[in-house]
């Protein structure tokens, strides 16, 4: 099916800046004007999307900052989620969309979880042609960066 994702990604980034509540957050989104058509399913992408933004949150100390932009090259719809939280070290970055994996951060008792949600957002991604990366540094933030091929 055919996807709006300009349109769909400004609705899902209201309904997750409402969604965020134990936390101060600063989300900032800049989204082109050109509508963009991809060929995936709604549920699927928005767990895929919502996955990312829940990790900025959840590996965020303080403020949580967010920045999402969105581009299109060679035939790519690009999305770019950008946190300012802790940062993943290098070393950890091969493993980040295993399953169950986990970066260990000692005994920090409030970031739970079971490791799937990057995994399941790189099968959705994966599934769809596209192609899910990641750029970070301990310390300074992490970038995720989505690519999905536009419907032509
Ligand atoms: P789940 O999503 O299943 O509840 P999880 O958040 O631990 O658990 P993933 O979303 O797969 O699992 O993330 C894997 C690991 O990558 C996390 O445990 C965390 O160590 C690290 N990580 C993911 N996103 C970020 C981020 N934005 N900043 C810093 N570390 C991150
Ligand atoms: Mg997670």
């Amino acid at each position: 099916q055919s996807l709006e994702i300009i349109s769909f990604l400004k609705q899902l980034s209201e309904d997750f800046r409402i969604s965020v509540t134990d936390k101060q957050l600063s989300l900032e989104a800049s989204f082109q004007q050109e509508p963009v058509y991809v060929a995936i399913d709604k549920f699927y992408f928005s767990t895929a999307i919502l996955n990312v933004l829940d990790n900025a949150v959840k590996y965020s100390k303080g403020e949580v900052d967010i920045s999402l932009s969105t581009s299109t090259d060679k035939g790519f719809f690009i999305l770019k989620i950008k946190d300012q939280g802790i940062g993943i070290p290098k070393a950890a970055q091969h493993y980040l969309f295993d399953k169950f994996y986990r970066v260990s951060q000692g005994n920090l008792q409030s970031n739970q979880g079971l490791g799937l949600g990057l995994y399941y957002t790189q099968q959705i991604i994966l599934a769809h042609g596209g192609v899910l990366k990641v750029e970070s540094e301990k310390g300074k933030g992490s970038t995720f960066i989505i690519k999905i091929p536009m419907e032509r």
